[in-house]
């Protein structure tokens, strides 16, 4: 073993004075201790400052802290190396500019959800999420140890993006209307803000969808440009005050049943960082995937408590007709575009074959014992 400074002077020595073949003969034991450990150190000193887009309201509750969430886990587990500055929707770019913002490279960095780019990305909806689709707990399942993420990774890489697993809301609510829904009848001519495949299973059956970003919802609201919007569910729904421009909340929430958020990195800047901070931003984004799932599930009931006894929210399930109606069509529009479209195909083979399987075993575990737990 040769010490690190003997190394270093050795080496100056050799560089002045000697031939850079013998250089490489003398210097060879010193290699593991002396070169490489210089390098690996002007790597750890190396300062990274990048730029996060997102889609939500900055620092708004639960969707928007967890992209600052993982930017202060990044960077107290890289001990100040990484810092990156979170914008919130409209500061840098638009809310639905995030994938362009990160693909084109003039941000590191975006926290959105993949039903957005359903126009460019049809697939990427099923990585956020899709009617009567997978949990929370099932997503996390299907990406991380069922295929998923491969598949992800593999749609989004054309785009030059590197997609991670970065936050998810459970069971969302259908939503806020100002007229009860009694039959299908009340869904024909209805205008209402749902993205995604939710969207278009809602014009098969009479509405008319609009996908608007979070921020302008409450006004679309209440102005009667929208008849009726979904958003989130009560943690989030009582943020935006959606209980004073709506009278009914219904459930379920049958087109977001666990909706997967995303972190976006464009790949050229993913390449250039050394792996210990790529295994930091993995580690940090694992982290918020199940914090913020996390906060929903402990913050929900006590909001929806709130709309209902202080707001005066009336709270109301669909009837089983109308959701059975739209789980046909739902049905009927995957099996479409599963046809249509060669990825979408083998995407949807994949998350349907894990969703019966796991609907099986949840129906012997989870569904038996809350079924039993709740009598
Ligand atoms: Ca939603």
């Amino acid at each position: 073993m040769v010490g690190y400074g003997l190394c270093k002077f050795r080496e100056n020595i050799m560089r002045k004075f000697l031939l850079p073949i013998l250089t490489i003969s003398i210097l060879a034991g010193c290699s593991d201790t002396g070169i490489a450990k210089e390098s690996s150190q002007l790597e750890e000193q190396k300062k990274y400052e990048w730029r996060l887009v997102t889609s939500w309201p900055k620092n708004y509750p639960g969707l928007g802290m967890a992209p600052e969430r993982i930017a202060n886990l990044v960077e107290e587990m890289s001990n100040g190396q990484m810092k990156i500055t979170v914008y919130g929707a409209g500061e840098q770019v638009p809310a639905f500019g995030v994938f362009d913002a990160v693909s084109s490279g003039s941000h590191q960095m975006g926290h959105s959800g993949g039903y957005f780019w359903k126009g460019k990305v049809p697939a990427a909806q099923f990585f956020t999420s899709v009617p009567f689709g997978l949990t929370a707990d099932e997503i996390n399942a299907w990406v991380n140890r069922g295929g998923g993420l491969e598949l992800w990774r593999e749609i989004y890489e054309p785009f030059n993006i590197y997609p991670i697993p970065a936050g998810n809301t459970g069971t969302q609510m259908f939503g806020w209307f100002n007229k009860e829904i009694n039959s299908l009848e009340d869904i024909k001519g209805l205008k209402m803000r749902i993205p995604g495949i939710g969207g278009e299973v809602l014009k098969e059956a009479g509405g008319i969808p609009v996908t608007l970003p979070g921020g302008e919802l409450f006004t679309a609201l209440q102005t009667g440009v929208i008849d009726a919007t979904e958003w989130v569910g009560p943690y989030n729904d009582l943020t935006f005050g959606f209980h004073q421009a709506a009278k009914y909340y219904y459930y379920p929430g049958w087109h977001e049943p666990g909706p997967m958020l995303e972190l976006l990195i464009n790949i050229d800047a993913w390449n250039s960082l050394p792996k210990h901070l790529q295994v930091i931003i993995e580690t940090a984004a694992k982290a918020v995937n199940q914090d913020m799932l996390d906060e929903y599930l402990a913050r929900n009931n006590n909001a929806l408590t709130e709309l209902i006894e202080v707001h005066g929210v009336e709270l109301r399930k669909l009837p089983d007709d109308v959701i059975e109606e739209f789980r046909l069509i739902s049905e009927k529009i995957l099996d479409d575009l599963a046809k249509e479209d060669e990825t979408i195909g083998r995407v949807y083979e994949s998350y349907s074959e894990f969703r019966k399987n796991v609907s099986a075993y949840h129906e012997i575990s989870e569904d038996a014992f809350i079924e039993a737990r709740n009598k």
